[in-house]
Formats: C-alpha cells, sequence, structure tokens
C-alpha cells in the first residue's frame, strides 16, 4: 500500500496558546479557521509543506474534540493517511488483523472517502485513511483547496470532486458512471416519515438540515453509446444554487471527457423522469440565451406518461418540473415518446415503477447472462435501501414501497449491480438482505 501524509490534527484546548506557539513562535502561517458543524469543531490549518497541521478547537461540550481532552488533555488526536483506494486498504487491514474502526469508507469533505484505524492497532494512534477530496495545491500560488477535515466533515461549501469515473463491463456491454456534481436537498423531505434521529446518524444534515446529494448520470456504451439521465446542467442562476446547495465544480462536461467522450459521442439520451437534478443537462443555452439540447446528435427518450406530467406541472409538482430542460427538445424534433416497458437497445430496458412520479421509470441492463439497474429515484441512496425509508418528495410513497421491495427481491436473486444515482459515495453495489435489515456490498 503507498500512503503519503495529509495532515496531522491537534486537539487544541486553548486556541490562543496555540497560535502564541504555532503561529507567533514557530512562525507558521494558519489559515482562516473552518467551522464544521456536525461535528462542534473549529478547524484552523496550518500548512507545512506538502501536508499540514490542523488545530481542533471545541465548539460544544458534546464536541468529540471536547470529549477527547477530557479524556486524555490536549495533543496529537489523529493522523491522515491519503491511500489510492479506500476499501482496498481496509481489506489489506483486516486481512492482516487490524482494529478498524470503520469496516466501510464513508463521506468526508468534498467528496473523500474516508475510513478511521483503531488506535490499538497503530500503537495508540488514531488513524484517518483518506481517498479524493481536495488535495493541497504543491504551488504555493495556486488555488488553497482545504484537506478534508477528518473529523468527519461532510457539510463543506467548496468546490466537491467525486474521485475517478467508475467504470464496470457487464458481458458485451460498457457501464461508466459519471458526475455532474453535488446538490442539496432537506433531509426531512429526502426521508419523509422516518425521524430525524434515525437518518441523521446515517446522513448528518448540515446547518441548514440539508443532506448533500450526488448526480450521477449513466453512460452504456454496447451497439450504440446512451447517456441515462444527464445531472441539473447550468441553466439556474446564484439564486436557484443557494437554495440547493451546488457543487458544480467538476461536472458532465469533466467527467464526459474523463471517459473519452464528447457530447457528440452520444447517440440516445435516456431519462428515468424528467425532475430538474435529472434532466436539467439535457439542455444548453446558446449564445441568444435560448434552451437547446446539449447532445447535437442524439435521440432522447422519454416515457409519454412522464412528458405529459411535465408538460403539466400543478402546484405540486412545479418546483422540480422546469420547462426548459425538456420542451426545447420537442421544438428541435429529438423527442421520442415511449409508452411501455420497451427495449431501447440491445440489452437496455425501461420498466416502470411509479411511486416517486406516476410514470417515474428504473432502466434494466442485460448482457452476457449479467444484469445491473439504473434506479434513479426508486432508490436514490444507499440510505434509502429499507422499504420504508421513502422519500417525502414521492407522489405516491406505497407505490414505491411495493415496487422497492420487489426489485430488491429480484436485484438479490439475479445479484443485479445497483446503480444509485445520488448516493454521494457509492455508485453502485450488490443488494444483500441480512437478520439486521438490507444492506449493499460495493460494486466493481
Ligand atoms: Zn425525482
Ligand atoms: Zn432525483
Amino acid at each position: 500500500m503507498k500512503a503519503i501524509l495529509d495532515h496531522i490534527g491537534i486537539a487544541v484546548d486553548d486556541l490562543d496558546a496555540a497560535l502564541r506557539f504555532y503561529r507567533d513562535a514557530l512562525g507558521l502561517e494558519i489559515e482562516t479557521p473552518e467551522d464544521v458543524p456536525s461535528q462542534r469543531v473549529q478547524a484552523h490549518f496550518v500548512p507545512v509543506g506538502q501536508s499540514s497541521l490542523e488545530l481542533l478547537v471545541a465548539t460544544a461540550p458534546e464536541s468529540p474534540i471536547a470529549k477527547f481532552i477530557e479524556k486524555r488533555g490536549p495533543g496529537l488526536h489523529h493522523i491522515t493517511l491519503r491511500v489510492d483506494d479506500v476499501r482496498v486498504a481496509l481489506a489489506q487491514l483486516k486481512a492482516r488483523g487490524a482494529r478498524l474502526v470503520d469496516n466501510e469508507p464513508r463521506p468526508g469533505a468534498e467528496g473523500a472517502l474516508v475510513a478511521f484505524i483503531h488506535p490499538s492497532s497503530a500503537q495508540g494512534v488514531l488513524i484517518e485513511l483518506k481517498q479524493g477530496g481536495g488535495i493541497r495545491a504543491a504551488d504555493p500560488k495556486g488555488p488553497a483547496v482545504h484537506p478534508a477535515s477528518s473529523v468527519g466533515r461532510i457539510d463543506s461549501d467548496r468546490a466537491a470532486t467525486a474521485g475517478p469515473i467508475q467504470r464496470y463491463s457487464l458481458g458485451d456491454l460498457e457501464l461508466i458512471s459519471l458526475s455532474d456534481g453535488f446538490f442539496r436537498l432537506d433531509g426531512g423531505s429526502m426521508f419523509g416519515v422516518i425521524p430525524k434521529t434515525m437518518w441523521s446518524r446515517k446522513t448528518p444534515p448540515d446547518d441548514r438540515n440539508r443532506i448533500r446529494l450526488a448526480m450521477r448520470p449513466l453512460i452504456v456504451r454496447g451497439a450504440r453509446t446512451m447517456i441515462i439521465d444527464a445531472g441539473m446542467g447550468d441553466k439556474e442562476n446564484e439564486k436557484f444554487h443557494e437554495i440547493y446547495g451546488v457543487e458544480r465544480s467538476r461536472h458532465l462536461d469533466h467527467t464526459l471527457a474523463e471517459a473519452r467522450l464528447s457530447p457528440e459521442d452520444i447517440d440516445i439520451v435516456l431519462a428515468s423522469h424528467l425532475h430538474f437534478d435529472h434532466a436539467g443537462g439535457f439542455t444548453v443555452r446558446d449564445a441568444a440565451g435560448r434552451a437547446r439540447p446539449r447532445f447535437p446528435r442524439a435521440q432522447y427518450v422519454v416515457r409519454r406518461g412522464e412528458w405529459e406530467d411535465a408538460t403539466h406541472p400543478t402546484a405540486r409538482t412545479r418546483a422540480s418540473y422546469l420547462l426548459d430542460n425538456y420542451v426545447p427538445l420537442a421544438e428541435a424534433g429529438v423527442l421520442q415518446l415511449v409508452d411501455d416497458d420497451v427495449t431501447i437497445m440491445p440489452g437496455v430496458r425501461v420498466r416502470r415503477t411509479g411511486g416517486h412520479t406516476p410514470h417515474h421509470q428504473m432502466i434494466m441492463i442485460e448482457s452476457g447472462g449479467k444484469s445491473a439497474a439504473f434506479v434513479a429515484d426508486l432508490i436514490p441512496t444507499a440510505a434509502h435501501l429499507p422499504d420504508v425509508w421513502v422519500m417525502g418528495y414521492d407522489l405516491f410513497p406505497l407505490d414505491t414501497m411495493t415496487a422497492k421491495q420487489q426489485f430488491a427481491k429480484e436485484a438479490i436473486e439475479k445479484k443485479t449491480l445497483v446503480f444509485f444515482e445520488h448516493d454521494p459515495v457509492l455508485a453502485a453495489g450488490y443488494l444483500k438482505e441480512e437478520s439486521t435489515g438490507r444492506t449493499v456490498v460495493p460494486g466493481e
């Protein structure tokens, strides 16, 4: 395993004294502090060459840093090592008997994956492994991107990256999971009737009660090149970006390029449904400000019922259906409506789920005896695996429950690779039914 030192976390109980030493006596530069409300911590980064020190100050008595100081006094709190692949590192450590705090990586700041190793295996030092996320620029004049604060910060308002694009082969097909960045929605609305005390443990909200969601369009390459959904695109204004906490410093154009594709390569654009976080990227504004199709050669395939609903929004659906995202497709003559569960290209079939919207559909992919499914808003994140963890946004939640139950049973039997469009960490995985409930094993 190759690992480089990312930063060293130091628990500080007297900030003035710490500044007198690190800033005044040592003469180091201290960056503007960052608040990490979810952890009740303020982090002061001190660059030292390629790595940094992170001075951690508790902002409330229940902060993990306050508890640490109470028990052990101020001092070394953790060391963060950057690795290429956290999952591989964890597997290697487990095989050699190391005691882990996290068996699975969890989300850190800026799309990083992090996992902690228990101090009892590391001579008394808490070790954090980190993959992806911001890397401090080596050039001092370059953009200063903070490394993830290692107290599990996920509420960064800074530019985000989602790690490398992920490729999967499925029989004769190649599947490539892309990213159009992240946005935020109210945590309560995302989990419907589930109490906050339960969902906030899986997905800590930010100080505005929002949770961070990814947008992950999927490329299917076979007889033709298809993209399923296209993220939110860039037609919306500052206010919209503020409300939805949009982070698109790395978006679909970047990840398409990383997959060595351009918009001209796309033959088919397939919609799960027409909400803005799925269809916003279907169109772009031209110099005159008019929305036009973004993929110049593509046919856009939409389910007829969804098209009808999206072009006749009601008071309840209006915030999600933005006409500029899809009406220009009809005007340009590139729209193709389908009525039933049909095959769109060899190996790719749509299946109506209903629930989220009456005509919401998932996409079933099969080749060489293997199967995959792009479930869109049927199971937006891995936290939504249990039957009753259904979004408050869903128009027909009981239909979502039924469809999810049936799908999960089938996916487990057929070992289907399931793509989670909105999961901030996990692009795809295999479902498993355990005595403790439904879980997911990361896909490869
Ligand atoms: Zn939706
Ligand atoms: Zn959605």
